[in-house]
């Protein structure tokens, strides 16, 4: 399999299985499947996904822009609910991610086996998408990554109580189908699995790709020390997110998409934030500076079209113990 067909690979693996969804979808409407499915799913899928990407990663992970605790508290809870694990775990995992990222350390890089050979490159890819959650011994120490958030008590507490908020979410869309169709035991079921499970399912996977895919086939406009790639298709469903080799370029800014076609749903939402007073300093990067960054690409290699190259280090060594223990420094 060469680079080309290596990327339509992992496009057809990505978006075949949500494209049979879809005709499963239609092809049970109004039998497993109705309007009020259709709007537990959209409307749990955005609450979820605007709680990772604008609460777990901007906020929380990032401090991409400031909020009252209330606000705060609810996006922490609305990430909880996408079933990624408890937030102050996810900020830690994500912060030491941006410091060693695709190196020793990385605690989802695709090249965790190397760059080059088909199964190495399929085995890293399933690394950097889910394989890296299985992996009992891998742990980024809270108070080493984030003590800002391992020092705030709602945060702790929220995060402690993470399976009892994943479970609320799955079952609040029984509840709503349950009222909203006045007592079909039939409603509360679908609700629960296309508001519940079909979208935990998505938003996993989707969210998941920004961290496989998203290191591995797109286009760079920046020069980083990593592999990051910009992914049109996933922007509206991560949320913005998948402008990942901009995010790695300027990783504190509040805004991923720096180009007016480059969707970004969680800017927007905390521009409405801002505009409405419930939020305010958004991160706001200086158009000159983006500009001078994307030029000076060209000088010292990579470009938008560069091919997956394993970094050195992860390639030729694998991951030690040790280089979680290295200082994460202020990079988030
Ligand atoms: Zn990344
Ligand atoms: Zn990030």
């Amino acid at each position: 399999m060469d680079g080309k067909q290596h990327r339509l690979f992992i496009i057809g693996v990505s978006v075949g299985p949500v494209a049979g969804l879809v005709v499963a979808m239609t092809l049970l409407w109004n039998r497993a499947f109705g309007l009020s499915d259709l709007v537990s799913l959209v409307v749990m899928y955005a609450v979820a996904g605007i709680g990772i990407s604008t609460g777990f990663h901007r906020l929380l992970a990032h401090r991409s822009f400031k909020t009252h605790r209330p606000v705060r508290d609810a996006l922490a809870v609305a990430g909880t609910v996408a079933g990624q694990g408890p937030a102050i775990i996810w900020a830690a995992h994500h912060r030491r991610h941006h410091r060693m990222s695709d190196r020793e350390g990385d605690p989802h890089s695709p090249y965790f086996y190397g760059g080059h050979g088909r199964i190495a490159v399929l085995r890293g890819l399933w690394h950097a998408h889910l394989g890296w959650l299985l992996d009992e011994n891998l742990s980024s120490d809270p108070i080493r990554y984030c003590p800002d958030l391992v020092r705030d008590r709602h945060l702790r507490w929220i995060s402690e109580h993470f399976v009892l908020i994943m479970l609320l979410g799955l079952v609040a869309p029984a509840g709503i189908g349950f009222a909203v169709s006045g007592g079909e035991p039939m409603a509360a079921f679908t609700g629960f699995v296309w508001g519940g499970l079909v979208r935990l399912f998505l938003l996993s996977h989707l969210t998941y790709a920004v961290n496989s895919i998203g290191h591995f086939a797109g286009r760079r406009r920046f020069s980083t020390a990593d592999e990051s790639r910009n992914i049109g298709w996933l922007a509206i469903p991560s949320f913005g997110d998948s402008w990942h080799n901009n995010h790695h370029a300027f990783p504190r800014s509040a805004s991923h998409g720096f180009r007016w076609y480059e969707a970004d749903l969680s800017a927007l939402f905390i521009r409405l934030l801002v505009r409405t007073g419930l939020a305010w300093d958004p991160v706001r990067i200086d158009r000159d500076r983006i500009e001078l960054r994307a030029a000076g690409l060209s000088r010292v290699g990579g470009g938008r079209h560069a091919p997956a190259q394993p970094p050195a280090p992860l390639a030729e060594r694998r991951r030690t113990r040790a280089a979680a223990n290295a200082d994460p420094g202020d990079i988030e």
